[in-house]
């Protein structure tokens, strides 16, 4: 990681840069940070980097070409880096913006002050405009180092232990659990006796819980865009219905098993992260068919051709019905699965998937997802489930015609997709 910072005030970095895990980081070489002095560009005895607005005010605004100089000298004869302007009036800065800087190989961040830079160099020069919330500061400088202590922690070593990055806040999308240290009492308050019991499983446990917790009742909105696979505490399984589906006049009938279905929604099951990927049809042929496809990829030619299919076959399992598919759960998993069903139609009762999926982190049992094959699982099927989820859409018309391997991956990706 490489930052150059341009500031008309360099005294602010000097305990910045040498304190604490940044100072270590860079005296470990594990980050170079320079700092530029904005004056260093300034023409004359005065060494001015600023002048007064036009059209009045009495506020001083940066001179765009000091500002260029000193650009020019951060990006040296290389040319190539990202220039990153601490604004008010940018884009929020958040988890996914410093890993997205944090993938750059050279960022320049300029310090405003006053009134801030000519816009004529920040529309020209600046690639990203970042602010660092709703309120205005005196200058760039504290930002900066908002965004540069945040894109420094993702550089592997730089804090301890790897582990306290990837669980902290919005690493995952998720808020952190609450944490506790010596004395394990203390006025009277203790620390959760799980934290105290030794026992790993039970103390992650408590942990996934807690987080769970916090951020459903601090910062629901931020379940939307989390992958909450790592938060659940038991299995996640998929399957796909062959009967009783619905034929083409609505009527109950069963679907033939296709390869194409299989193969997709088993790797986007295995992408996804699901535990098995169950294919029901009370037809003995038709379960002998699937049996021989995923045999082929994991154990027969395909398993050498394809690995990557042999893993994904490898979690395919058939079943006669869906009540079998869950009796297999639960027996497995010592307790009843929640079954979410998706659907294309509009049907009283269905919910918006966020809602589903606050429930799903809510209930801490393992889940179902169920889809239909045809056109779309029979009522039969669907009163058998926790929850029905509204259809999916996106287009101007009310056309949601999609294949039962898209709906799949929308699906799982909005339940378990890293953002
Ligand atoms: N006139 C500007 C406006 O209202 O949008 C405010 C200028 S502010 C007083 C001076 C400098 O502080 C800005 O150029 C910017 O670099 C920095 N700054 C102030 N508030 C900030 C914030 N919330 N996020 C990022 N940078 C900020």
């Amino acid at each position: 990681m490489h930052v150059t910072i341009i500031t008309a005030f360099p005294g602010f970095f000097a305990d910045f840069l040498s304190t604490s895990m940044i100072g270590r980081a860079i005296q470990n070489g594990l980050i170079s940070v320079d700092v530029l002095d904005l004056r260093d560009f300034a023409p004359g005895g005065y060494k001015q980097v600023d002048d007064y607005a036009f059209g009045g005010g009495g506020g001083m605004v940066l001179l765009p070409e000091v500002l260029s100089r000193a650009l020019q000298a951060a990006e040296g004869d290389g040319g190539e880096s990202f220039v990153v302007y601490p604004s008010p009036q940018g884009d929020l800065l958040s988890q996914e913006i410093v890993e997205t800087l944090a993938s750059k190989r050279h960022v320049v961040v300029i310090c405003g002050h006053y009134e801030g830079l000519d816009e004529r160099f920040v529309s020209s020069r600046v690639d990203r405009e970042i602010s660092v919330g709703d309120f205005v500061l005196t200058g760039g400088e504290i930002p900066a180092m908002a965004i540069i202590d945040s894109m420094a922690r993702l550089v592997p070593g730089v804090v301890g232990k790897e582990s306290s990055v990837t669980e902290d806040s919005f690493f995952r999308g998720m808020l952190d659990h609450s944490h506790f240290t010596r004395p394990a009492e203390w006025q009277g308050r203790e620390v959760p006796e799980e934290l105290l019991s030794g026992n790993a499983a039970a103390i992650e446990r408590w942990r996934r819980n807690d987080a769970v917790e916090r951020t459903l009742s601090r910062r629901p909105d931020l379940i939307g865009r989390a992958n909450i696979r790592p938060y659940l505490p038991a299995g996640v399984y998929v399957v796909l219905v062959h009967h009783p589906v619905l034929d083409r006049q609505g009527n109950r009938s069963t679907s033939a098993v296709t390869g194409l279905d299989l193969s997709d929604l088993a790797r986007s099951c295995r992408t996804y992260g699901a535990d098995r990927f169950l294919v029901v049809t009370p037809l003995a042929s038709q379960r002998e068919l699937v049996k021989t496809m995923a045999r082929h990829w994991t154990e027969g030619w395909g398993a050498t051709a394809n690995p990557d299919r042999s893993e994904a076959f490898r979690i395919v399992k058939t079943v006669a019905s869906l009540r079998g598919a869950v009796e297999w759960i639960e027996k497995k998993e010592k307790t009843h699965p929640l079954l979410v069903a998706t659907t294309a139609r509009e049907r009283e009762g269905s919910i918006h998937w966020l809602e589903a999926k606050r429930r799903v982190l809510r209930e801490k049992k393992p889940v179902l997802f169920v889809f239909g094959t045809g056109h779309g699982l029979h009522e039969d099927i669907l009163q058998e489930c926790t929850m029905v989820l509204r259809p999916l859409s996106g287009g101007p018309g009310d056309y949601n015609h999609l294949s039962v391997r898209t709906a799949a991956g929308v699906v799982l990706d909005r339940f378990f997709g890293w953002r």
